[in-house]
């Protein structure tokens, strides 16, 4: 049986936080595909039990061999495939991209994509999801300094 939840989750006012291991361990956790009506191992989204309310992120393990044995592409969401461990390729519309730790893939909505891992030890990699387009002006600008105790 796959994990469906955090290994752990605390929320506040203003929070929520969740706890889901070490990436080595992520391939304990398991996603019920609605359309391919069955369980994808190694794949957990974190909107739900983090509450997030403008991006989805997932966390993923495909283990060593393993591709991905179809494209696909999104309606309004570009993906940003973030590489933590291991070894593999990502194909989009037709060209091959290599990836390990470290790399950074955006994906437009149309892209046609699909990924695998090429090598010993298992791929683990960040995907978030955001509406293409959606992006504010300004980054920097939207924090603002709070006049209060810092507990350390
Ligand atoms: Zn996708």
């Amino acid at each position: 049986m796959l994990r469906k939840e955090p290994i752990d989750r605390r929320a506040g006012v203003h929070y929520t936080a969740a706890d889901f291991g070490p990436a080595d361990g992520w391939n304990a956790f398991g996603y019920d595909h609605p359309r391919m009506k069955r369980e994808i191992p190694g794949k957990f989204f974190l909107q739900a039990p983090l509450g997030l309310t403008g991006a989805e992120l997932s966390i993923n393990s495909l283990p060593p061999g393993v591709a991905v044995p179809f494209l696909h592409a999104h309606r309004e969401h570009e993906e940003l495939y973030f590489f933590l461990g291991g070894e593999g390729e990502m194909q989009v519309d037709g060209e091959k991209i290599p990836v390990r730790a470290g790399s950074a893939v955006r994906v437009a909505p149309a892209g046609a994509r699909s990924w695998r891992n090429t090598g010993a030890v298992p791929l683990t990699y960040l995907v978030l999801q955001v509406k293409a387009g959606s992006r504010p002006a300004s980054t920097i600008d939207d924090g603002v300094l709070i006049d209060g105790p810092v507990l350390w």
